[in-house]
């Protein structure tokens, strides 16, 4: 790796992040960076292992550099340092076999360097299995060792795992950007376009997609998730045949839907407030959220994703609605 960083193609933002992130000295022992198709996520993986690795890294500038002149950064640029560990999809998927592989690799200290850098890339074609395998690494990471995972977007991760992480953004936009064009230039409520924001994954026309049909039917399914169950099955029909009209309200229905149920496993598996999404409705979410155990939400983000593949392919809607609902109102 050498030292002159290519500041033009990474997110310059999430590079700042980075260097506040180690000038503050409490490194979390799992990130995670995501951000859409080129936007330098990997590359910005690759720093960050750098600055863990590199013997004297320069933290005072806005955009933090490994020093390129120490041991650890030569073998660095020269892809042979024995204390980086990089898992790649082998195919489709990262399976259970490779994180098994790392684990076994890594429980041993570091060989050189003060600390072990795991990055694990395209972690969102983690299968299930490699997943559950992987959280128990997360939570309790050899000495000295970080994990950095990359992924597309945190909304394609169980939630187990990225409330196990801190989350860095190499989004095209920053959701702080996309909600002042949607104050500014689509004249919205600031929560609302918050909230919308919070569920685009960086991208402004999904953001606005969500303002056209996905935030109405946010708006009713948190009015059915907090009814009184006899009262719920009115809004079950609407709610229902909403999602069923076609496939892209199907699938903003989804991501809704995904949105409330990582938001009540964050109620039960960290505190962070800022992770939320559904931020204006936290009260609603805790209050829901003590209905269900954290392995029954889990099963349930799990069975979403399904359905996100499913509803990709011409099955009948309504019936997909209709069994993902049902979870609600019991
Ligand atoms: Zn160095």
């Amino acid at each position: 790796m050498d030292t002159g960083f290519p500041e033009k193609i990474l997110q310059q933002h999430a590079l700042k992040v980075t260097g506040r992130i180690f000038r503050n000295g409490n490194l979390a022992h799992a990130w995670l960076i995501t951000g859409q198709e080129g936007t330098g996520k990997e590359q910005l993986a690759r720093i960050m292992a750098g600055l863990l690795l590199c013997q004297a890294p320069h933290l005072d500038g806005e955009l933090p550099r490994t020093c390129g002149t120490c041991s650890h950064c030569g073998k660095l640029s020269r892809n042979t340092h024995p204390d980086i560990h990089i898992t790649e999809p082998d195919g489709a998927f990262i399976k259970v076999a490779q994180i098994h592989a790392l684990q076994k690799n890594i429980s041993y200290p570091p060989l050189e360097a003060e600390n072990r850098a795991v990055l694990i890339l395209h972690a969102h074609r983690m299968n299930r299995e490699a997943s559950n395998a992987l959280l128990k690494t997360l939570e309790e990471p050899p000495d000295n060792t970080f994990l950095i995972l990359t992924a597309k977007g945190t909304s394609s991760l169980l939630p187990t795992i990225i409330s196990r992480c801190q989350v860095v953004s190499c989004s095209g936009l920053l959701h702080e950007d996309i909600t002042d064009i949607l104050v500014r230039q689509d004249g919205l409520e600031p929560a609302t376009a918050d909230v919308a924001a919070r569920l685009s994954d960086g991208s402004l026309a999904r953001a606005r997609e969500m303002i056209e049909s996905g935030l109405e039917f946010r708006d009713i399914f948190f009015k059915f998730i907090v009814l009184p169950p006899a009262r719920r099955f009115s809004l079950f029909f609407d709610l229902s045949s909403m999602m069923s009209k076609d496939a892209d309200r199907f699938m903003t229905a989804i991501t809704v839907i995904q949105s409330v149920t990582r938001d009540m496993l964050l109620v039960k598996t960290s505190g962070n407030i800022s992770l939320f999404i559904n931020q204006d409705l936290l009260p609603a979410i805790k209050a829901a959220a003590a209905r269900f155990s954290e392995d029954e939400l889990s099963e349930y983000a799990s069975r979403l994703e399904d359905m996100e593949r499913l509803a990709a392919r011409n099955v009948n809607r309504e019936m997909l609605a209709n069994s993902l609902l049902v979870f609600w109102a019991e």
